[in-house]
């Protein structure tokens, strides 16, 4: 059976790599030439790990991540910790470390792994067809592939997405941008193994230590979409936004890089529906995009792909039934991630600002074991368990 994989992002490796390991015969389409991650880490949870570690690739993700031992809140403006508290009853209750890693580092690890030079950079398509038989991509260069199926891992802006619908989806302005990069790590800004956020005045601003001796950083703040974007002004922007914040702020604002700092408008889509037609079947943030909140987009992409590589592999009843188990499967996970993920984004955002002002109130007396539930039960909640 030969699978086409449309989209070399973290869904559409993984989904090649796990239908390979499951016996399929794989193609990989990439509309760019080059990869050039959107992002600058990523926060892989437990379940996104197991399903990584289902692939064979337990070893490079660790020598990948960061050693994040303890997590901490803190005040914006003193600096203050709010709370403080070990992420060691997370490990032992999920039964794996997460995993914080750069983009790069990830996507890296996947295309060696599957082989770089097997993936078909630079075909874009534009659609596809399918019959009783098989499916067949049509690409923008007028080229074109066929295959028993097809996954549709093409991103938050697939393409093929409204045909497997039947309808056009919109995605949805979350209320916030975000800037992300990495810098070396500076302890004077926060402890090399900790996840630490500021909160306040629905802001943040939050670090995560990946491999290299490195941070993670993001900044988040509410604001209208369609702002202009400039590098020259982003050092000053993030001054104006932050300031009055505390000192490790303005330290990480003074040391990070405005060239390889991204900007990000963050939006999700409501949840889909239906994942499948026929021979074609949506993957990854195409199925089911979400705000970052709770770091769960790209684990439930990897989700995805093994669920789907083992759907295949473990029925017998044709492509077309497989493909409406693995949706059946995935429709209510994905969709209690994406609403989770909201709810959290509206809470740290401040869209209720009463709502907000009582999260900062109960961070004083977090002992973690709120917190970390919630984690948890994210986490156990996949497929892995
Ligand atoms: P993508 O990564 O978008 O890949 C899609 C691929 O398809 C791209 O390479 C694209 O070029 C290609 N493509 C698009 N159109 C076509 C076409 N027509 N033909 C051929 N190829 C095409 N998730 C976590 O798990 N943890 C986190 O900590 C986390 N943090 C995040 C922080 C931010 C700021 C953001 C924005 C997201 C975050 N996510 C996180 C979510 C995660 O990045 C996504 O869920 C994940 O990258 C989705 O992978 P994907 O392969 O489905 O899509």
């Amino acid at each position: 059976m030969k699978v086409i994989v449309i989209g070399a992002g973290i869904g559409g490796m993984s989904a090649a790599i796990a239908l390979e390991r499951a016996g399929f015969e794989t193609e990989v389409y990439e509309a760019v030439a080059e990869m050039k991650p959107v992002g600058a880490a990523i926060s892989v949870w437990p379940n996104g790990v197991k399903c990584l570690n289902a692939l064979g690739l337990k070893q490079p993700l660790r020598a990948l991540s960061g050693n994040m031992a303890w997590m901490a809140y803190h005040d914006a403006r003193s600096g203050a910790p709010l709370t403080r508290f070990s992420l060691d009853p997370l490990v032992q209750r999920t039964g794996e470390y997460p995993a914080p890693v750069s983009r790069a580092g990830l996507q890296a690890m996947l295309l060696d792994t599957y082989g770089r030079t097997r993936v078909r950079f630079g075909r874009r398509v534009t659609h596809a067809e399918q019959t009783s038989q098989g499916v067949t991509a049509f690409f923008a260069d007028g080229s074109e592939a066929t295959g028993d199926l097809l996954i549709a891992a093409d991103g938050t802006h697939s393409v093929l997405r409204e045909a497997v619908l039947g309808e056009r989806v919109a995605r949805r302005y979350a209320g916030y941008v975000n800037w992300n990069g990495l810098i070396s790590v500076d302890e004077a800004i926060a402890p090399a193994d900790q996840w630490t956020t500021f909160v306040g005045d629905g802001k943040r601003v939050s670090l995560m230590p990946v491999a290299g001796n490195r941070f993670y950083f993001f900044f988040d703040v509410p604001l209208p979409a369609g702002l202009a974007q400039d590098r020259t002004t982003l050092r000053a922007d993030l001054s104006g936004y932050f300031a009055g914040w505390a000192e490790p702020v303005q330290r990480l604002i003074a040391q990070l890089d405005p060239l390889t700092t991204n900007r990000v408008e963050i939006h999700d889509t409501e949840p889909l529906t239906r994942f499948v037609r026929g021979r074609v079947a949506l993957l990854g943030d195409a199925a089911h995009s979400t705000t970052p909140d709770i770091g769960q987009g790209g684990c439930a992409a990897m989700e995805d792909a093994v669920v789907l590589a083992q759907t295949l592999a473990t029925h017998s009843l044709g492509v077309e039934d497989a493909l409406l188990r693995y949706q059946a499967r995935r429709l209510d996970r994905t969709r209690d991630l994406v609403l989770k993920a909201r709810k959290r984004c509206d809470v740290t955002h401040g869209k209720e600002p009463a709502l907000t002002a009582a999260w900062y109130e109960e961070l004083k007396t977090e002992s973690g074991e709120r917190v970390l539930a919630g984690m948890c039960d994210t986490i156990c909640g996949g497929p892995m368990g």
